[in-house]
């Protein structure tokens, strides 16, 4: 639909007009910076920073009720820039002009009910929201569209030429950065740095594909986050880990949606997200709050950041209910399904800590819990899960072992509706579906499968078929029909089909 065609009312706004705004503020020294330089860390105290919008009282002038119409309005446009997270523009990155806007897909994942049964045994109503549906195929999209719309921006603009992008990754950043850095081409260009061994062939295969320099490390992710700081803070490059803000800015696109789909009423609502570098869980509040602050929605739904008990850095954190004698100790990680989480030394740590105390204030009562989960549970959830018509990655299963967890600790109750985020598709943690099914699951992993839930495939080749066909080689004549009639009756049999 185009924007003349929308009623009077709302055709002024459903346009999106850039404004400044924006700036850097630091967590650690509280300093504010301006956006026209790529920043990552404070150039005062080496802190963290987030994206601040000085105007957001600008956000407060337009009533709640006018928001939601914008958004539900803007649901009908055909333009691209805003058929992705730019849907929310004025909270997303207000500054950005619409002709700068890097649109691959994202955003918009469908959340799915749960299968009728798997609800009933859980005991509650529960979604997994899709994030594997994003172009890339992780929630990571969203991020790298804000980022890389930024860094399209500025090149736009002559501030900056012949962007090398750079990122550590646990698979999916380097899957996504890789992806949105080749679309700019040839003024972007990026190079990524694995932890060798440490992410699966699916998503080693994404940067490669995308044209990226690919660099595995020995070592796992937080080694290979730490000489990417290095290379950012001694050369010219644009460092694409969520260390970058414009990703988290990008990423509070999820809750966006969540509250857009659950026509803005999140009351009784539960948002489960696992944990690894902590900028997706950072992103969520964030959003939520943004959201609240505006008068868009009315209540902060509770929150739930799950952990592997292989990378708990977070979950322990909080163990401590003493917020003033709280201590962040990185943790030795062990190996994990969830291996896009398996990170010991989170970087978005402090904006975790900030943004928890501001969503627990803002709730009126403590909203945010954590638990953890071990990966017998991460794995068989999944599993289960997938069983039941669901397209879930291991960190969706993991929200689902965390979902029990949190039910079990009667953090959430059955009057309450969940949301799970699977963070990624299915398919890019296809092997280990394969150890589970074929009980290969090397020992530090302490999975064992649970007989009920492997599948394995049948191979059909019947002793009363003589030959069968090859490529280049087919069958005819009676050969032909008795292949058919062995090969079919075998499967009859196997499946114990009755004749007609
Ligand atoms: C990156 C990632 C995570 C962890 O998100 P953080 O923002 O690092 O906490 C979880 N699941 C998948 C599939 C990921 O790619
Ligand atoms: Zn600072």
């Amino acid at each position: 639909m185009k924007p003349e065609h929308f009623p009077e009312f709302i055709r002024d706004q459903v346009l999106p007009r850039p404004r400044t705004g924006l700036v850097y503020r630091c967590l650690g020294c509280g300093r504010e910076f301006g956006i026209e330089k790529l920043l990552y860390t404070c150039p005062e105290c080496r802190q963290v920073l987030l994206l601040e919008d000085l105007q957001s009282d600008l956000l407060r002038q337009t009533p709640g009720k006018r928001w939601r119409e914008i958004f539900d309005y803007r649901r009908m446009l055909t333009i691209p820039a805003l058929r992705g997270i730019y849907r929310y523009h004025e909270f997303i990155g207000p500054v950005m002009p619409l002709e700068s806007i890097v649109y691959l897909g994202e955003g918009h994942t469908p959340m799915i009910r749960m299968n009728q049964a798997l609800e009933t045994t859980i005991g509650m109503k529960v979604h997994f929201k899709n994030d594997g549906q994003n172009p890339s195929a992780s929630f990571k999209d969203r991020g790298m569209a804000s980022a890389l719309s930024y860094i399209h921006y500025l090149l736009q603009q002559g501030m900056v030429s012949d962007v090398l992008a750079v990122c550590a990754s646990t698979g999916d950043t380097s899957a996504s950065a890789a992806l949105y850095a080749a679309y700019l081409q040839p003024g972007v260009k990026s190079a990524v740095l694995l932890p060798h061994k440490k992410v699966t062939p699916q998503q080693l295969s994404q940067p490669l594909g995308s044209g990226a320099r690919v660099f595995e490390i020995p070592g796992v992710f937080d080694d290979c986050m730490k000489v990417v700081e290095a290379l950012s803070e001694h050369y010219n490059v644009a460092l694409l880990n969520s260390k970058n803000a414009w990703r988290i800015l990008g990423q509070e696109s999820y809750s966006y949606e969540i509250a857009q789909d659950f026509e803005y009423d999140l009351s009784g609502k539960v948002i489960v997200v696992p944990i690894g570098n902590a900028g997706n869980i950072t992103a969520v509040m964030s959003g939520f709050l943004k959201f609240h602050d505006a008068g868009v929605i009315e209540s902060l739904p509770k929150i739930i950041g799950v952990q592997s008990e292989h990378a708990n850095p977070v979950y322990r954190y909080y163990l401590e209910p003493d917020a003033a004698r709280r201590r962040f100790v990185p943790v030795t990680v062990r190996a994990s399904v969830a291996q896009a989480a398996m990170i010991g030394n989170p970087v978005s740590m402090p904006r975790v800590i900030h943004l928890v105390n501001r969503y627990n204030l803002a709730s009126g009562r403590q909203n945010v819990f954590f638990v953890d989960v071990p990966e017998q549970a991460i794995m068989d959830c999944q599993i289960q899960a997938n069983r039941q018509g669901h397209i879930a990655c291991t960190h969706g299963g993991e929200c689902l072992a965390g979902l029990l967890a949190a039910k079990a600790q009667r953090l959430v109750n059955e009057t309450e509706t969940a949301v799970l985020d699977s963070t990624a598709h299915a398919l890019k943690f296809a092997g280990f579906q394969d150890m589970y099914f074929t009980s290969g699951f090397p020992a530090d992993f302490e999975i064992q499968p649970d007989p009920a839930l492997k599948n394995l495939p049948e191979l059909i080749r019947p002793d009363t078929v003589p030959a069968f066909p090859a490529p280049g080689a087919p069958l005819s004549g009676e050969a032909f029909d008795t292949f058919v009639k062995g090969v079919s009756e075998e499967i009859a049999a196997r499946l114990d089909l009755k004749p007609v």
